[in-house]
């Protein structure tokens, strides 16, 4: 089958004169070589005087031009990491960060974690000798919990600022206190010459409601002064100009080669397939060169490389040289590099990404991009409090960068897989994700550092009034703040340090005290990583007979319990007598029996002995409640109930509001896909009892399990049978492993 495609309009590029890589090159020669030939290699020297001449300054270029990957070498080489201070570059996503610092080290000629690493939740490559750090946005906010000034770093270069995660947002207004506080005790040095300047730009400051904490428990110290760079891909510089104050903007040329935009004809019903019937026909019908495939997520991205690969047995012999490589950011960084190499000759290569490839990360040889225009998008609603992650259209911005990435090295072709005419009616550009998300993470990581009035914050788009104050309650309700929206000592500062959404934060404060940590640990640990359990569509009964020896009729979570454990059991019995290796293969083999994902679950693995170390770090008690899930179901409805959904007849779920005012009507797809839902329904609670004892009333952690224990576990009974059944949480939206599906739906008061 094969696909019309009308043609739409050129993106005009700019006359190719890129030089060809050598093959004759040693590997040495030839990355000298790509560095001189990247766009920005010819202004160097006059990045380098901008950045001298002014403490913040916006560079703005065209994706690929070499700003991740060699601003920082540059400045390094000429002298900005004397006496030991750090040049940190921030990126919206971990694969960037760990991608990018593994160029640049071997750009460098280093061993990774020297002088250059990077720094990302749950994995640090970093060294005391390291003075190129690459890190996430939301890591460096962590690191100024314990260093407010950010003192090691002597230039901060918050990259990808035009994507506006919540953490490039918070970061930035971090960022501008700490610039004040930097460039004014820089001026301490000075004012011995002039005192007078220097005392009226301190009251001025002084009067700051926004950073009044952290700038006042700073006077009198001396720093360095700090250069703040941000860069952006997207031309708009004008907004964090003006919110540094007309800072600085400068803009690299790129290089462009004219991409052909085709359209369906027809809307495509269903976008997995016509991406399919695009792939093949782009690999039997058009000359070479390599196919970036943009999906949604990990589970899409994995079924989709399934139906690749059958599909790709079904052709002649000849014909099946397509070299499919996924990148998403749970991949293990060994496996993201594997799209930076080459296809063997004659292969033609489809990588299959997530969004993460339209401009954090550039890979060399794409010819031909299929954008099915979707993307996935953190949405939330302040009225109800509920966030989830959804399926949205892109926006045009977001259209026009993937078609750029099939023009870096010479022409090539865009497929849009909808109609010419649905592209006019997106959105200009994304709405940034401040105000379409919860606000518990930055509310408390801004309070943690000091800042105190969180409405009054100059942020640099203002979260929605109602979406703050929604947080507040939500946090209040948590235990990490008190009635006068303090943080709370100790639960608050807890929350704060562990880098998790405070709802999984609570549950595994709580769990320490009720002896269930263990089982907390492992429940959140794989409630980080998309699905744990697949169905391929053609294995349905088998994959549902596996997951039986799992599920647990006391919940999702103890479900997922028994899979780590058993996984932990064959790691035991793997350990009498069989390699690293062997242990591997075995893993890799149970996984596929049971239905498993491995890769999930070695992710989760992973991401559990990390939380370990860092709860351990904190003293709290790691104990096992053993066969007793009572007190370990206790902690979780008591840290998880802003989660709590109600079953309805026509089996979605419903959020239940927390005021009684509204709810949500949710369609979910616990674990996976629709079909489970009957396996994995959860009982009924009995909304009006809910409503009244424990929705209702705000209380101390203390009074919420007495509330438990005696008011909502003798009421999970299911109304139908009228007998008591076990209760079941239900998650929703924190973990991107529930794909959820919400629409407002207005709640009624029953009786
Ligand atoms: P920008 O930040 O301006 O988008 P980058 O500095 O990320 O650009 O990339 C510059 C060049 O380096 C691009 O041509 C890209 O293909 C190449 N590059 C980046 N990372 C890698 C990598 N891990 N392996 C090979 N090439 C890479
Ligand atoms: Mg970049």
């Amino acid at each position: 089958r094969v696909r019309d495609f009308t043609s739409g309009n050129q993106i005009n590029g700019k006359a190719p004169n890129e030089d060809r890589k050598g093959d004759s090159f040693v590997r040495k020669q030839r990355i000298a070589q790509h560095r001189k030939s990247l766009p920005i290699a010819s202004a160097e020297k006059r990045l380098v005087e901008e950045v001298r001449k002014n403490d913040t300054l916006v560079i703005v270029g065209e994706t690929g031009s070499g700003k991740t990957t060699q601003l920082p070498q540059y400045l390094f080489n000429v002298g900005f990491c004397r006496d030991g201070k750090i040049i940190g570059i921030t990126q919206p996503r971990r694969v960037a960060a760990v991608t990018v610092a593994k160029r640049v080290a071997e750009e460098c000629g280093v061993a990774l974690g020297q002088s250059v690493g990077y720094s990302i939740r749950f994995e640090d490559e970093t060294s005391n000798s390291t003075r190129i750090k690459y890190m996430t946005d939301g890591l460096l906010l962590r690191e100024a919990l314990l260093d407010p000034y950010l003192s090691r770093y002597s230039v901060i270069i918050v990259d990808e600022a035009h994507e506006r995660t919540v953490h490039t947002d918070v970061l930035l207004g971090l960022l501008k206190n700490v610039l004040n506080v930097r460039s004014r005790s820089g001026n301490e040095h000075l004012s011995i010459e002039n005192p007078k300047a220097n005392s009226s730009m301190l009251l001025g400051k002084e009067n700051d409601a926004q950073g009044g904490s952290v700038l006042k428990r700073c006077q009198g110290s001396k720093f360095p002064p700090l250069k703040l760079i941000i860069m952006s891909a997207s031309l708009d510089a004008r907004v964090f100009s003006e919110y540094f104050g007309g800072a600085r903007a400068v803009h690299i040329q790129g290089r462009q080669f004219p991409v052909d935009i085709l359209y369906t004809t027809e809307p495509e019903t269903d976008y997995v397939d016509a991406a399919l019937i695009t792939i093949f026909q782009i690999h039997l019908e058009e000359g070479p060169g390599d196919i970036l495939l943009f999906l949604t997520g990990q589970e899409e991205i994995e079924s989709v490389e399934r139906l690749v690969q059958e599909r790709l047995r079904q052709l002649p012999e000849g014909r099946q040289k397509l070299l499919i490589v996924p990148i998403f950011s749970s991949l293990p960084s060994e496996q993201q590099m594997q799209v930076f190499r080459p296809a063997p000759t004659g292969f033609r290569k489809v990588i299959l990404a997530t969004n993460i490839a339209e401009t954090s990360v550039t890979i060399p040889g794409i010819k031909y991009v299929i954008d099915p225009g979707l993307v996935k998008a953190r949405t939330y609603s302040a009225k109800t409090g509920v966030e989830s992650l959804i399926i949205v259209r892109t926006s045009k911005a977001q259209a026009l960068q993937r078609s750029g990435r099939a023009g870096r090295e010479g022409p090539g072709k865009c497929f849009r897989l909808y109609p010419e005419s649905e592209f006019g009616a997106l959105p200009d550009s994304t709405v940034p994700e401040i105000k379409r998300c919860n606000l518990l993470n930055v509310i408390l990581q801004l309070k943690a550092l000091g800042v105190d009035d969180i409405i009054g914050f100059d942020f640099i788009e203002k979260p929605s009034r109602m979406a703050i104050i929604k947080s507040l309650e939500q946090l209040f309700l948590l235990g990490a703040l008190t009635d006068d929206y303090k943080l709370a000592d100790p639960v608050g500062h807890q929350m704060a340090r562990l880098p998790l959404d405070p709802i999984y934060s609570k549950a595994l404060i709580l769990a320490s005290q009720f002896n269930c940590l263990e089982e907390m640990l492992i429940t959140v640990a794989m409630l980080s990583v998309e699905s744990i359990f697949y169905a391929p569509r053609e294995k349905l009964e088998e994959a549902r007979t596996a997951m039986k020896w799992f599920s647990s009729l006391e919940g999702d979570h103890i479900t997922l319990i028994n899979v780590y454990r058993a996984s932990d059991e064959l790691l035991e019995k793997s350990k009498m007598g069989c390699s690293r290796d062997k242990f591997e293969k075995n893993l890799q083999k149970w996984c596929k029996e049971n239905f498993i994902n491995s890769r999930s679950l070695r992710h989760a693995r992973d991401i559990h002995s990390q939380i370990r170390g860092h709860v351990e770090q904190m003293g709290l008690r790691v104990a096992s409640c053993g066969d007793d899930m009572l007190q370990f179901r206790r902690c979780l409805a008591a840290s998880f109930f802003l989660n709590a959904a109600q079953r309805q007849p026509d089996a979605t779920y419903r959020a239940l509001a927390r005021w009684g005012v509204s709810g949500i009507l949710i369609s979910i797809s616990i674990l996976g896909r629709s079909w489970q839902a009957d396996r994995f329904s959860m009982a009924s609670y009995n909304g009006e009892l809910l409503e009244n004892g424990f929705i209702c009333s705000p209380w101390t952690w203390e009074k919420q399990l007495t509330l438990l224990s005696t008011v909502v576990w003798p009421i999970c009974f299911d109304a139908d049978l009228g007998k008591e059944i076990p209760c079941r949480l239900f998650t929703m939206g924190f973990s991107s492993s529930l794909s959820t599906v919400v629409q407002p739906w207005d709640f009624h008061h029953r009786g």
